[in-house]
């Protein structure tokens, strides 16, 4: 296994998938490569197509102050990926081939990073990291483990701006959720609900 960065700059012209046709930058990832909590969404849509880093639009601004509120953490400090690294033409779903062709650099990200608590932001990174068919609000509102580690799904951000109060209720729970786990909190703690 070469380096992450190695792994970045293969990807930096990769055309293993039709997505690559639309991009202007492959948006591979950012932050701490020794991060302890590693952040995985959906698919760059046109902000961070253009500017190549993921959540840098309206969503990463909520998930900026996320982290900030919920972890006292700054972006910096953790490691912020896709499941693909090109945007999908309209910010359409990303299809089953280019989430397959794009695994392997995902894979690669958690196994440089190994992070303790992989936060999954909405249904294409929760389903495809826990290997469920179940949606985001079935799966959230438990740990599971996950490689040595743990798994927190919760929602995209997306949602919570689309989806109002309740949605950002469950995501700062979550976001809670992260924090104990990360802090070694026992079972019990990590798995209670945190007031919105
Ligand atoms: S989405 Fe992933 S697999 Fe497809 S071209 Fe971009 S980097 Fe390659």
């Amino acid at each position: 296994m070469g380096t992450l960065a190695e792994l970045e700059a293969e990807a930096s012209s990769c055309t293993r998938c039709a997505l690559a046709a639309g991009r202007t930058t492959v948006v591979f990832g950012v932050g701490d490569p020794d991060a302890d909590l590693m952040l995985v969404g959906e698919g760059p849509g046109r902000d961070e197509d253009l500017q190549g880093e993921p959540f840098v639009g309206r969503s990463g601004q909520l998930l900026d102050r996320l982290l900030a509120e919920e972890l006292g953490m700054p972006r910096s400090r953790c490691y912020i990926a896709n499941v693909v690294k090109c945007r999908p033409p309209a910010n359409r779903d990303p299809l089953p081939q280019e989430i397959a062709a794009c695994r392997p650099y995902l894979e690669g990200q958690l196994a440089h990073i190994r992070p303790r608590v992989v936060l999954t932001l909405g249904n294409f990174s929760s389903r495809l990291l826990l290997q469920r068919a179940e949606g985001i609000t079935r799966l959230r509102g438990r740990t599971y483990p996950f490689r040595g580690g743990v798994l927190i799904p919760t929602f995209h951000p997306a949602a919570a701006l689309r989806g109002g109060g309740q949605v950002l209720a469950g995501m700062r729970a979550d976001f809670v959720r992260a924090k104990l786990t990360l802090a070694g909190a026992s079972g019990a703690k990590v798995g209670a609900e945190a007031a919105g």
